[in-house]
């Protein structure tokens, strides 16, 4: 699994590095091959999300936009992320849930769909991520 430096960047951008600042979050799309997976880019948040502190609620009709105008770029849908205001992110029960219900719901030939989430300590370190399927939750650890 493969993040690219623009992908990386885009988290940068939206860390919650003041007490006041919304969780973000979005989609992520990668290019598929035998043996790699490779995420090229990172949509949201947008202005239709629902955003606090501590909540991110997406815009799912926008989100289905986004994978159909990707898929015909050649990239496909295979991660959620989302911000947290705290150093070393974990994900909460509804995280895990969600992106579990994403794959069951989804029409795809991938394993798993992977949960990422953005803390506020300087990258990877504030990166969790995980492969996710209703049967497993693998964690991964970053290799720079
Ligand atoms: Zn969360």
């Amino acid at each position: 699994l493969l993040i690219s430096q623009r992908v990386i960047k885009h988290f940068e951008k939206h860390q919650q590095m003041s007490s006041s600042s919304c969780e973000a979050g979005g989609q992520l799309f990668a290019k598929l091959s035998p043996h790699e997976v490779s995420i090229e880019q990172a949509t949201g948040p947008r202005r239709s999300d629902s955003r606090s502190r501590t909540l991110y609620v997406p815009d799912r009709f926008a989100e289905q936009i986004e994978i159909d105008q990707w898929h015909r770029k050649g990239l496909h849908y295979v991660s959620d992320w989302h911000t947290h205001p705290e150093s070393i992110p974990h994900p909460s029960g509804d995280d895990v849930q969600s992106i579990r219900d994403s794959f069951s719901k989804s029409q795809h030939s991938l394993h798993g769909f992977l949960l990422v989430i953005v803390g506020t300590a300087k990258l990877p370190t504030g990166v969790y991520v995980s492969l996710n399927n209703p049967q497993v939750e693998l964690v991964l650890h970053p290799v720079l």
